[in-house]
């Protein structure tokens, strides 16, 4: 091979390596699977550092914001990985996190529109530059006193004009990442309990998953709940789910609990053994079955509401929709053997 040839491919060799090796930081940091749609997404925000898709990665990102599996899908990264199939089959608030989507969507519109004003503005002081070199001529050709003057009432308007809009423009800036960080937080939040939603419990388990530690899943399943509604209306029904959604977030204190979808919450018990796990639902399950509801507005009683529960250990770096599937089944078992009523590996209540 002539020299010139062999130069040619080590330079591109090591341009590979680099952008490979940028690639690779950047999903990392971001804690994003090596899967093609994050690995194309990373390679177009790298290769194109300019462009429209970095500018809002760049955006999305300030203070050290990781990017989710979710943003990228907004940014238009394609579908991302699945880590729960859809055969599991829960309800999952979806129109809700479609609003705060498009709640994302347009404040990113509007932080775009944003650096539109501020380059108009940048345009506008470059002009102020070149009429500040007219007036310094006209003074060193001491011209005319009129002139200096009309020229410096222009530059006067300009700068006092420029500094209003650029004291507008930061305030519309810190209202923007305000509402940035609270649609970023909404999309994880499930409005009715106040818990973190799915999504959230998605990006908490691949964030535990990626630490290589045990821990455990629970999946909780409130008993015969249909009939709470049918009996007592859907908004008594909303209310029970706060009271157990705050009953398990008391008794999982440190550990992380979420809405996973209509009745039914899950809880990441990070670092803790299956006795440890079973122990802490446990008291939570009894918890919540010793509660005894009255409607708010006659004291009539509801009875008591229970929930069953299924508990898998989640092994190091196993996906979610594993852990999940075994967590669920076990959830099963305790149904069928008569509800209000824990189940979990090498343990049977
Ligand atoms: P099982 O013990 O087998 O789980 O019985 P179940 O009645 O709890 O199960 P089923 O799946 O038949 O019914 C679940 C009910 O939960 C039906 C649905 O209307 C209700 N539900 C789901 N989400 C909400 C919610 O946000 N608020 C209220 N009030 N009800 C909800
Ligand atoms: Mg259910
Ligand atoms: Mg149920």
């Amino acid at each position: 091979m002539g020299a010139a040839k062999e130069a040619r491919l080590i330079a591109v060799e090591e341009r590979a390596d680099t952008v490979y090796d940028c690639i690779r930081a950047f999903l990392t940091f971001h804690r994003l699977s090596p899967d093609p749609v994050h690995y194309a997404f990373a390679h177009h925000v790298l290769c194109n550092p300019d462009g429209a898709l970095a500018r809002s990665v760049t955006t999305l990102t300030e203070g050290g914001i990781r990017l989710s599996t979710r943003d990228i899908e907004a940014l238009g990264g394609g579908t991302g990985s699945q880590m729960v199939p859809h055969s599991v089959g829960r309800v999952t608030g979806g129109a809700e996190s479609d609003a705060a989507d498009r709640l994302v969507a347009q404040t990113q519109i509007q932080v775009e529109g944003f650096s539109d004003m501020m380059r108009s503005m940048r345009a506008e002081t470059a002009n102020f530059g070149r009429d500040l070199a007219a007036s310094t001529d006209a003074v060193r050709g001491a011209a005319a006193g009129a002139d200096v003057v009309r020229l410096a009432t222009v530059m006067l308007d300009r700068v006092q004009s420029a500094e209003a809009r650029l004291a507008a423009a930061t305030r519309e800036a810190d209202q923007l990442r305000a509402k940035l960080e609270e649609a970023r937080g909404d999309a994880r939040r499930d409005s009715l309990t106040g818990l973190p939603n799915r999504r959230a419990f998605e990006e908490a388990f691949a964030e535990h998953s990626a630490t290589g530690e045990c821990g455990c899943l629970a999946v909780c399943d409130v008993d015969r709940f249909k009939r709470v509604n049918d009996q007592f209306g859907h908004s008594v029904g909303d209310r029970v789910l706060r009271a157990i959604a705050l009953a398990l977030r008391e008794a999982c204190t440190g550990h992380f609990v979420a809405r996973y979808g209509g009745e039914e919450f899950v809880i990441l018990f990070k670092g803790a053994d299956i006795a440890e796990a079973h122990a802490t639902l446990e008291r939570a399950r009894v918890t919540v079955a010793a509660k005894r509801y009255r409607l708010r507005e006659t004291d009539m009683p509801l009875g008591a509401v229970t929930f069953s529960g299924g508990i898998a250990v989640a092994e190091p770096g196993e996906a979610l929709c594993s852990v999940f599937g075994r967590a669920d089944r076990f959830l099963y078992r305790a149904k069928d053997s008569g509800r209000n009523n824990l189940c979990s590996d090498g343990i049977f209540d």
